[in-house]
């Protein structure tokens, strides 16, 4: 029985089969016996039925599955080649034992810095093609939560270039706060397909779900890397990227609301999905979803002119929390005003909120943190300022200020 060779596949239509090992699973590398790899991919509805069949690092032969090449819609692009295999409902894998044929465990096409840059500038489909990059760790940031799990790391590629990967999720947690005061290292960090993005004018790479760590893995290119510095590598520690943890960028204040904003509206048209604004009351395009929202929801968005006595500020009451207060949803109060300009006609039932005096509980953004804005989004209204409520610890507009200039 004969196989052929990855870099014989062409697109026409032949029964092609191959042996090959697969690399990396999260991304679909499949290497052959002469080292050559290619990216493999299977529809969403073929997942189930292969996903049992495949595991990390061991041989397939593979018949009967589709040559193809990328094309522009294809973002995601773990390898440079522009021919991939297709996975077929058809598509049949039988798994080889290690003595059959001989073929690398790992193999990585790594970029170098200008890479990186280019293809950020390109705004063609290379700009999401995913990246392997390896380097020496010269930097650990702290885990930060950020919705989800976050760190930051810096690393020397061999190009003596500085670059920082930002880890997301599960592959954040593979390198630990202090790993470096109890091994003299140095560490060489493989990290693949990451995506390009910038920060404040910079380049970095960011971790997408394919992606993988490694750390001095033996391959003879960390071997080269590890060389080059023999004294032991200094690691700095990176400083938090994000401001504190949501808990503490939440504060409480009791204050009166002394006017209510009639020029940006009271309420907005929300998709149904994700609650996010609809681009216009007549396409309902939702930029969230990326979809047009089928019956999208008036949504509350109040801008309140509020005083605590210390200072003025401008609350946004959304929508469950108004919905709380004013003991009736958007949809129902928007219809009632339909025959007037809804929109910009202050309904009576929210304007008798003025005067009243609530304890809010804010939630500061990034806007807040970054810009020092001073619209602030109100996470709770507690309507009734009585006994437990009294045992909040409370806080005054003009120190959430200072806070926030201090930064
Ligand atoms: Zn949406």
């Amino acid at each position: 029985m004969s196989y052929n060779l990855i870099k014989q596949l062409s697109n026409k239509n032949e029964n092609w089969k191959v042996r090959v090992r697969l690399s990396r699973i999260l991304d679909m590398v499949l290497i052959d016996e002469q080292d050559d790899t290619i990216h493999a991919t299977i529809q969403k509805n073929n997942v189930k039925k292969f996903q049992t069949q495949l595991r990390e690092g061991r041989l397939y032969s593979l018949s009967n599955f589709q040559e193809d090449t990328y094309k522009g819609k294809d973002s995601y692009w773990p390898l440079s080649k522009e021919k991939k295999i297709n996975f077929l409902r058809t598509t049949v894998i039988e798994e080889l034992k290690e003595s059959e044929v001989t073929i690398s465990q790992h193999k990585f096409e790594f970029v170098d810095y200008q890479t990186i840059v280019d293809r950020f500038g390109n705004n063609k489909h290379l700009t999401d093609s995913l990246k392997n990059i390896i380097g020496k760790i010269v930097g650990v940031g702290p885990l930060e939560n950020v919705h989800v799990p976050m760190r930051n790391i810096d690393i020397m590629n061999p190009e003596e270039i500085k670059i920082r990967i930002t880890l997301w999720g599960p592959t954040s947690n593979q390198i630990e706060d202090n790993f470096y005061n109890n091994n003299p290292g140095p560490f060489v960090i493989i990290v693949t397909s990451t995506i390009v993005k910038t920060f404040r004018g910079e380049h970095y790479l960011s971790s997408t779900s394919a992606t993988k760590v490694y750390i001095n893995l033996e391959i003879p290119k960390t071997a080269t890397l590890i060389d080059r510095n023999v004294e032991k590598t200094e690691i700095e520690g990176i400083p938090l990227q994000f401001k504190q943890e949501i808990s503490e960028n939440v504060f409480t204040c009791l204050a009166t609301i002394e006017n209510i904003e009639k020029n940006f509206g009271w309420y907005y048209i929300g998709c149904a999905k994700c609650n996010k604004k609809v681009k216009s009351e007549n396409d309902f395009w939702c930029n969230n979803c990326k979809s047009n929202s089928n019956f999208p929801i008036p949504r509350y968005r109040i801008q309140l002119n509020v005083d605590d006595g210390t200072e003025r500020a401008i609350f946004i009451l959304f929508d469950k929390e108004a919905e709380k207060l004013l003991h009736t949803t958007a949809r129902e109060l928007s219809n009632k005003y339909a025959t007037m300009n809804a929109y910009s006609t202050l309904p009576n039932k929210i304007e008798k909120l003025i005067g009243k005096t609530f304890v809010f509980q804010l939630k500061l953004n990034d806007y807040n943190w970054k810009e020092g804005w001073e619209l602030y989004t109100i996470e709770k209204v507690f309507d009734n300022i009585s006994n437990d409520e009294t045992a909040m610890k409370l806080d005054h507009i003009t120190k959430v200020r200072c806070q926030l200039l201090q930064t």
